[in-house]
C-alpha cells in the first residue's frame, strides 16, 4: 500500500482504481471533437480580437466587435458542451 495515493484504505480499492483508470484511458471520439470545437472558438476568438487591435477604424468597429462578442458566444457553448459531455459521460 506504500504507493497508495489515497491515506484512507476504504477508498483505495485497486480494481477500482484499475477500472477507472482503464475507462478514463479509453479514447471517446466525441470528447475529442468537443475539445477540437473548442480549441476553434478560442482560436477564432483571439483572431477577432487582434483584428479588432489592428484596425482602430471608427467605420470598422462596430462590425470587428460584433466578431469578437459572436467568437466570445461560441466559446462559451463550446465549452459548456464539452463540460456537459464530460460530466454525463464521465470520460
Ligand atoms: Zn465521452
Amino acid at each position: 500500500m506504500r504507493d497508495c495515493p489515497f491515506r484512507d484504505v476504504t477508498t483505495c480499492g485497486r480494481e477500482n482504481l484499475q477500472s477507472m483508470a482503464a475507462r478514463k484511458s479509453q479514447h471517446c471520439g466525441d470528447k475529442s471533437h468537443l475539445l477540437a470545437e473548442y480549441n476553434r472558438s478560442v482560436l477564432e476568438w483571439s483572431n477577432a480580437l487582434r483584428n479588432l487591435g489592428e484596425k482602430p477604424d471608427d467605420t470598422e468597429f462596430a462590425v470587428l466587435l460584433a466578431k469578437v462578442d459572436e467568437a466570445r458566444a461560441k466559446t462559451r457553448r463550446a465549452k459548456s458542451a464539452y463540460n456537459a459531455h464530460v460530466a454525463e459521460h464521465d470520460c
